[in-house]
């Protein structure tokens, strides 16, 4: 019987702990579950990163440098610009965006929480010089910063802690609390002892950053439609002498870029038709709709996609 009470608090604590620390996603307004402050997450996360980028050949490729601090200075903007004027102010203040190029075969690209992103070398190759290489570049760039945004990593954290830890990271002294959340965090992301061992986020969480990012890329004035050439050019890249990391997490099939199409006229409502692409750094989040200015609210996407 005391067993069963005990049982019984712990099922309750357990019931205020989840309806006491759930977050909303920006854009898609979807309701999640986030177990380790924000404040945690981010102290973490900046010291793996820290310690990756001190770890990892930094590239001294001044194009891919260039590349990538171009489009990631768009992005950013566009999503401070986003958060701004759709009461996400509280989020401004633990972003603080870091672009780095990593020397690397592999194929793959990632932004932690707080804004720091990593593309490696196989993957700007594979990209290449083409006339839309920066659209394509910041369509992977746009969806890697939406896991960020939407604390896709906070989630996977908070689950793994209900299902497996049983407790054991909550309860945890400060200490060994948050040498646990580096090591999740490098898990997270393929880094660290476990180099390339990355667990993919889940399929929801996947389909939710594509079309966040399809936005953020549209409203940082880079057409959308280059995201299917991009996931179509992930997908032919199959086999080859580089490690593709990111195909493995995710999957190019037929229904993830279905989805990006069904989802395009969405994004493109946010799109200016590269009249901005110009004027480095400008971007602002009124954007044209046949014509009209419109200011892109939160809702007109949350409720497109609770409609689903
Ligand atoms: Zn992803």
């Amino acid at each position: 019987m005391k067993r069963f009470a005990v049982l019984l608090t712990g099922l309750f604590s357990m019931g205020l702990l989840i309806l006491s620390n759930c977050g909303t996603v920006p854009i898609t307004g979807r309701r999640q579950l986030n177990l380790v402050s924000d404040g945690e997450i981010l102290a973490a996360s900046a010291t793996q990163y820290r310690q990756f980028i001190n770890q990892s050949h930094i590239s001294n490729n001044g194009t891919y440098n260039a590349k990538v601090t171009q489009v990631g200075r768009r992005l950013a903007a566009a999503t401070n610009t986003f958060l701004k004027q759709n009461g996400y102010e509280s989020m401004l203040s633990s972003l603080s965006w870091e672009f780095n190029v990593v020397d690397s075969k592999q194929v793959n690209a990632f932004c932690m929480p707080g804004g720091k992103i990593v593309v490696y070398t196989g993957l700007l190759n594979l990209v290449g010089n083409g006339a839309h290489s920066d659209d394509e570049l910041a369509a992977v760039m746009g969806h890697e910063l939406s896991h960020a945004l939407a604390k896709h990593a906070n989630e996977r954290i908070s689950n793994q802690m209900l299902v497996q830890a049983g407790g054991q990271l909550l309860g945890a002294a400060v200490g060994s609390r948050s040498q646990m959340l580096g090591s999740l965090i490098n898990q997270a992301y393929g880094i660290g002892a476990q180099v390339g061992v990355m667990l993919p986020f889940g399929r929801k969480q996947e389909y939710e950053a594509d079309k966040m990012g399809l936005v953020l890329m549209a409203m940082a004035g880079y057409d959308p439609r280059y995201a299917v050439s991009f996931w179509q050019k992930m997908a032919q890249s199959k086999g080859g002498n580089q490690t593709n990391e990111l195909l493995s997490t995710h999957p190019s099939d037929a229904n993830r870029i279905k989805a990006i199409e069904e989802y395009l006229p969405t994004a493109l409502q946010y799109y200016q038709g590269g009249s901005s692409r110009e004027s480095t750094g400008r971007t602002t989040s009124t954007t044209k709709k046949r014509g009209t200015s419109r200011e892109v609210s939160a809702n007109d996407i949350g409720s497109y996609l609770n409609g689903r």
